[in-house]
């Protein structure tokens, strides 16, 4: 086997940086794809020979090696271990090899290559963009960043999101036009975005960064291929005075000195509407009550955190003279130091 340059078919220096490598390979693969070059064999071939590359070259350990010895050591790529082979066997068969290839192509194993993650990092839907994506069978996955309050998080909430989706052209039916003249509509992709309201219902219980699945919202998918999902990625607004930690929600809550002294019946807020809850007499700043089960709901759980109440004396702005004198009485009659332990 003659020793192969992944440099040379990449078109990069040898000390080219992992980005420049990462470039190098978006731009040529975009290029040789087979699903750009349909019934291709050499532009196939070159596709492939790329990819070998990247995946020896983006690979540090792989790429060292390489460096050491040469493309022999990666033999195994050549015979048995094709990486394509699994997706010629997953796919439908006929000419196009690649169909599937989001989804179906693992590590080869044993030290394989792993096409799947190049191409989910290089050409996922996420960052991937230009006539590539178009041609996939299989609808690309979308992403959307939905904001809700805690309110919104603790009860779960159905709610409408509005979102282009990449569909079948209504007006070439995805054929991309007739002969030689393409649709107007889409330019002859066949493909066009489409805004559309989408009803998606959020469990109880998400928090920062949760990704809720709606299947089958993502692309439509083409020749019949199975549109992508949408994933909603969860942001949550900040509560001005709620404090979510995990399932338990921390809040503080002034009360007066005659309410701490006397003990009271206050009105608290919590997620589900305010309820009433006991001071009892004698309490002091900083005291710590606990709200059973008025905390967060866990995902797929029934049972519910707890809401942390922090109590704060608090005293008026100003104080006349005779109130001073009071708490001077009260000082006088019951001398006592909070800082001295027991
Ligand atoms: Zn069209």
């Amino acid at each position: 086997m003659a020793g192969k340059d992944f440099y040379q078919i990449l078109g990069v220096a040898r000390g080219a940086s992992e980005e420049e490598i990462k470039k190098a390979y978006r731009k040529l693969a975009r290029k040789y794809h087979p699903d750009m070059n349909p019934g291709n064999k050499q532009m196939e071939e070159r596709f492939k020979e790329i990819s070998e590359a990247y995946s020896v070259l983006s690979d540090a350990e792989k790429r060292r090696q390489f460096d050491l010895g040469g493309s022999e050591r990666f033999q195994g790529f050549g015979q048995g271990s094709d990486p394509y082979s699994a997706y010629a066997r997953s796919g439908a068969g006929g000419s196009r090899d690649f169909q599937g290839y989001r989804f179906d192509f693992g590590d080869p194993g044993g030290g394989g290559f792993g096409l799947g993650d190049i191409f989910q990092e290089v050409f996922s839907g996420r960052t991937g963009s230009g006539p590539f994506r178009r041609r996939n069978p299989q609808g690309e996955d979308l992403e959307y960043s939905l904001e809700l309050g805690l309110e919104e998080a603790a009860s779960g909430v159905t709610t409408k999101i509005n979102l282009a989706r990449e569909v079948s052209c209504p007006a070439c039916a995805g054929s991309g036009g007739q002969g030689n003249k393409p649709c107007p509509q889409c330019g002859g992709m066949g493909r066009v975005n489409q805004p559309e309201n989408i009803q998606v219902r959020i469990p109880a219980g998400v928090d920062e960064g949760s990704r809720v699945r709606v299947p089958g919202k993502g692309n439509e998918g083409s020749n019949g291929g199975q549109p992508g999902d949408l994933f909603l990625s969860i942001r949550m607004r900040p509560h001005p005075r709620f404090d979510r930690q995990g399932k338990d929600i921390r809040l503080e809550v002034p009360i007066s000195l005659s309410e701490a002294v006397f003990g009271a019946k206050i009105e608290v807020p919590t997620v589900e509407g305010s309820v009433k809850m006991t001071i009892p007499p004698g309490t002091s700043s900083g005291q710590q009550f606990r709200l059973r089960g008025y905390g967060m709901p866990e995902a797929k759980k029934s049972n519910r955190g707890d809401q942390l109440v922090r109590v704060k004396i608090v005293l008026p702005a100003k104080l006349d003279e005779k109130s001073r004198e009071l708490i001077r009485e009260f000082e006088r009659m019951n001398p006592y130091d909070p800082r001295k332990e027991n």
